[in-house]
This record gives C-alpha cells, sequence and structure tokens, in this order.
C-alpha cells in the first residue's frame, strides 16, 4: 500500500514512538513532518536522515504541544494535513493528593488539548483534500487506571472519548479517527520511570521491567515503536476505510484481564 502524495504531521516525534511511526509512514510513501518543542541540528537531522533513506519528503517544525496557537501554526506551516497522528505526551507520577498542579495542567495540556487544537486546525485541510486520518496514540491508561497516574489516566481517557467524537462529527465524510491504545513500550518516557521505580520498590533494573512493568501485560514483552507505526499504517490504508471511533490496544494482552 502506497501513501505516496500523503503529507502526515506527527506531534511529539523526535524520539519514543512518534518517530518510530513517522519512519513507518514514509517507509509506506507518506511524506511526513516530525515535531517537538525543541529546535536543535539532531531535530532537523532526524527529518534528512528520514527522507534520504526513504526518498519521501521529511520535515521539521518545531512547536510546543503545550501552547493551543502554537498546535494550530504547526498545522498551518506544514500546508497540507492527510494524517494527524495526536502523539506527543508527557508523565509525571505522585498521589492526587501531593501531585503538583503545574503537572497537572501540562500533562493535560500535552496529552488531551493539543489533539483538540491540532484537529480542529486539520479537519478543514482534509475535508478540502476529500480524504483524512486522524490517528490519536492514547494507552491502554484511556481504557484502564493505575494508581498515581492521575493527570495522564484522566488525559488518556479524555483523547479516547475526543476520538469518538471526531468519528462521529466526520462519519459520513471519507475521514476516520482512531486511538491506538499501547501497553508498555521501551521509550525515552518509559526509561525515564525505571530509575523512580528502582527506588521505590527497592528492585533491580530486571526485576522493575519483568514485575513491575511488564506486570499487567500478559505478553511479558514490551510493543515495540515499529508496530504502533505498523498500526498507523494499517488505519491509513483503504481495509481501514470503515473503522472509525474505536480504540486499537497494542498491549499483549493487557486490556484482556
Ligand atoms: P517519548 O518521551 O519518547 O516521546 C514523547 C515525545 O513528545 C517526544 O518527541 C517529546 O519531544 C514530545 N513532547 C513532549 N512535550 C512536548 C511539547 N510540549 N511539545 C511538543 N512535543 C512534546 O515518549 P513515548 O513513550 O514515545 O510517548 C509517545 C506517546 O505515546 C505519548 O503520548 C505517550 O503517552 C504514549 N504512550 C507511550 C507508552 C510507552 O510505553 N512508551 C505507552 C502508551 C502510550
Amino acid at each position: 500500500m502506497s501513501l505516496e502524495g500523503k503529507t502526515a504531521i506527527i506531534t511529539g516525534s523526535n524520539s519514543g514512538i512518534g518517530l518510530g511511526v513517522a519512519w513507518e509512514l514514509a517507509r509506506a510513501g507518506a511524506d511526513v513532518v516530525l515535531n517537538s518543542f525543541t529546535d536543535t541540528e539532531e531535530d532537523h537531522a532526524l527529518a534528512e536522515k528520514i527522507a534520504k533513506e526513504t526518498g519521501t519528503k521529511a520535515r521539521y517544525i518545531k512547536a510546543d504541544m503545550s501552547k493551543g496557537a502554537e498546535c494550530r501554526a504547526l498545522i498551518e506551516q506544514a500546508g497540507a494535513c492527510d494524517i494527524l497522528v495526536n502523539n506527543a505526551g508527557i508523565q509525571f507520577v505522585a498521589g492526587i493528593d501531593e501531585f503538583p498542579v503545574e503537572k497537572w495542567d501540562a500533562i493535560i495540556a500535552i496529552n488531551l488539548s493539543s489533539a483538540f487544537h491540532t484537529t480542529a486546525a486539520a479537519l478543514p485541510m482534509m475535508r478540502r483534500a476529500g480524504w483524512g486520518r486522524v490517528v490519536n496514540i492514547a494507552s491502554a491508561h484511556g481504557l484502564t487506571a493505575s494508581p498515581y497516574k492521575s493527570a495522564y489516566v484522566s488525559a488518556k481517557h479524555g483523547i479516547v472519548g475526543m476520538t469518538k467524537v471526531v468519528a462521529l462529527e466526520t462519519a459520513q465524510e471519507p475521514i476516520t479517527a482512531n486511538a491506538i491504545c499501547p501497553g508498555y513500550v521501551l521509550t525515552p518516557l518509559v526509561e525515564a520511570q525505571i530509575p523512580d521505580t528502582m527506588k521505590e520498590y527497592d528492585m533491580s533494573r530486571e526485576d522493575v521491567i519483568k514485575k513491575v512493568m511488564l506486570e499487567r501485560q500478559p505478553s511479558k514483552e514490551f510493543a515495540t515503536v515499529e508496530q504502533i507505526g505498523g498500526t498507523v499504517v494499517f488505519l491509513c490504508s483503504p481495509s481501514a476505510e470503515q473503522i472509525t471511533g474505536t480504540t486499537i490496544s497494542v498491549d499483549g494482552g493487557w486490556t484482556a484481564l
């Protein structure tokens, strides 16, 4: 299947899942727009590498997904948006009574409100183009909860709800909106949680991975960024034309428990 001629914007894509999704979309022929809130040589080099290796046009555009105006400006600056992957996200772990207000606000802004702004800006472009795909990277935490992740779980449940609304608002158009719900994927976001969890449980790195992180993932294996990217490509394929308003879990059985 070729996504040649399509432009894909992936928010938060200079590392982890977003970067993996950008690679898979580019391998499928799409021109990709990478994004984060930084503007370094490395950021632009990532786009150049994708362009060189896949023969597609790849660009990097700086925009801070915690700011609504910058979310909308990202879409405008890209000039086209056939595929929108709302992926930018951060995490913070604390009991709700101790949860820092600024962390709550940042998580809701980056993990949830950014998708509202980018989708609002992208839908008119998709309608003009006569085709569009919105793919929100939610989480197993969009369907279930864990303690100490009040903001993250709220934002992820919220984005699953917003996905359904966008799907209903576009149901009679050639546009779909779906959410992918990964379980644990080994990325910098997960890596950053390991030292704190080691301290909290007084455990080795290996035990934290197997006994804490993958405790709820029956497969006992991390999902990969390539698998998440492949699922996005599937949602952009003709086979997925009638798949809209739903969640696809890539979680090794987590939500089957
Ligand atoms: P990551 O830390 O590797 O990537 C997060 C990306 O978001 C980075 O590119 C970062 O630069 C970007 N970002 C952060 N703040 C931003 C801002 N203000 N503006 C623009 N970009 C910003 O983490 P990841 O694991 O790849 O996470 C990507 C998404 O996948 C997140 O939404 C996360 O909640 C979700 N997710 C991850 C896992 C997992 O196990 N890794 C599981 C389920 C869901």
